[in-house]
């Protein structure tokens, strides 16, 4: 991966002759301020089941994204940004505690059940909005919620001061399949994409959100940040989009004359609209002028499941739910004008850094008993730090019995015992394993990989994938 960015480099510093890059560079440092943002607001942009190529800022060239792009391009991209679960429910359970999920015991996706109040987020784990919120912001998140769908676990009692979304882990894209009104009354997957959306604990009569789901989240998220410019708070904007069912209006379809295949066609045009939304957003925050006061984060809850939404994960292997990079290295990118200097930034760091960056820049306190295992990464943006943020990155799929480490360059696979070994730095596709030529490296990332395991829990709850022959 460095050679590759060096290779861009250095045909990006001849193609804008030495001149322009200097210039550039001056630029990108005199727009640094030195002023200490104390509170920055922070806005998590998570897309849902999105492909790592479907964005044009890793290079897709099918589905523009303009405004994405904007995230990445006056901010930092990070091309080894990883989840810390290859599927939605888990994925979030640690992005939203900023803890490997397996430590508490949420490594499947739940079953919905209101009835149930350990089929989500245990009551003992505390949310980035309960941290965030102890040092008096207001958050909000809008969309998809998928951390249980029992009242004790609605967003109102973890952390969050409001809600509009959905509490299951996707939805029917128009209000007219809307027919249940009751969220609560209801005890299977496909009941809960049908649900009235929830404002706060109320059920929002469709009649007044008659538009396209991602238009409704999008005009939700500017007015969230119009009703709270004045004081700090934390917006997760928490987008079903692109995840199936594959529903799209003629405005987003229309863009995409040249895509013949259905699927795929659909997937661009949801995409597209997500991308308007965060254009909506963003001019916002800068109508407001809160840009510099406001860091904005871009990922995907995990890789594109490429068969079923018809997604793109690039050159990396595997898909959703896999522990080849395809399964959770995403589309990701963060944003703070004036504080972070525009670039790439090639080292991996993880969904789990949010919450500790978040705690960082607001002074809130986190429990040692409970500790986070993410960074901030701010002085590794800034170069203040020169190593890397993580030594390791993990994945645990207890199910499946599978692993993956990724130790430096190395990642190590472990499948049923069966273990593989990958460079990542020169075979991003992972198509040769080299285990038995580095007996040395498997060993060495093999205890780490015992080591962390140790520390983890088995799953408390039965998930989705024991209901599949009911569904
Ligand atoms: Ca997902």
């Amino acid at each position: 991966m460095k050679k590759i960015v060096l290779i861009s480099s250095i045909l990006f510093a001849l193609i804008l002759g030495c001149r322009g890059v200097k210039n550039a560079q001056k630029k990108n440092h005199n727009s640094i301020s030195t002023t200490k943002i104390t509170k920055p607001n922070v806005i998590v942009i998570m897309a849902d089941d999105l492909g790592y190529n479907d964005v044009s800022f890793n290079g897709s060239k099918q589905i523009p994204t303009p405004n994405i792009d904007r995230i990445a391009n006056e901010g930092v991209k990070f091309t080894n940004g990883y989840v810390s679960y290859s599927v939605c429910g888990p994925s979030r359970a640690g992005f939203i505690t900023g803890r490997y999920q397996q430590r508490f015991g949420f490594e499947r996706n739940p079953q919905y059940d209101p009835s149930d109040v350990n089929m989500g987020l245990p009551q003992d784990e505390k949310t980035i909005a309960d941290r965030l919120g102890s040092v008096g912001y207001k958050s909000g998140i809008i969309g998809k919620w998928h951390l249980g769908a029992n009242v004790k676990n609605h967003p109102l009692n973890r952390g969050f001061n409001e809600f509009f979304g959905h509490l299951g882990g996707g939805h029917q894209y128009f209000s007219n399949m809307w027919t249940i009104e009751d969220s609560y009354a209801i005890n299977t997957e496909s009941q809960s994409y049908r649900t009235w959306l929830m404002r706060d604990h109320k059920p929002v009569d469709p009649v007044t959100t008659p538009k396209y789901i991602t238009e409704e989240f999008a005009d939700e998220s500017v007015a969230f940040v119009e009703r709270n410019k004045d004081n700090p708070f934390f917006l997760f904007l928490s987008y079903n989009a692109p995840h199936g069912p594959l529903q799209a209006t003629q405005k987003y379809l229309d863009r995409f004359p040249n895509i013949s295949n259905k699927k795929r066609k659909t997937y661009a045009a949801m995409v597209s609209a997500l991308d308007d939304g965060v254009g909506l957003l963003l001019d916002k925050l800068e109508e407001l002028k809160l840009d510099d006061n406001t860091i904005v984060f871009f990922l995907s809850d995990n890789g594109g499941p490429e068969s079923k939404n018809a997604s793109d994960n690039g050159i990396l292997r595997g898909a959703k739910s896999s522990v080849y990079e395809g399964g959770f290295r995403v589309p990701f990118a963060i944003r703070w004008k004036g504080q972070i200097k525009k670039g790439v930034f090639d080292k991996p760091v993880s969904s789990l850094d949010i919450m500790a960056t978040a705690v960082a820049l607001s002074g809130a306190k986190t429990n040692p008993a409970k500790p986070l295992d993410g960074v901030n990464l701010i002085p590794y943006l800034n170069g203040e730090k020169k190593e890397q943020p993580h030594e390791n990155i993990y994945l645990r799929k207890f199910d499946q019995k599978r692993f993956a480490v990724r130790n430096n360059e190395y990642k190590l696979i472990v499948i049923k015992g069966r273990k593989e070994l990958y460079n990542l730095e020169n075979d991003i596709s992972e198509t040769t394993n080299i285990a038995k030529e580095s007996p040395e490296q498997v060993k060495k990332i093999d205890e780490i990989r015992k080591a962390w395991n140790k520390e983890l829990i088995d799953p408390i709850f039965k998930g989705l994938v024991h209901l599949k022959k009911k569904r």
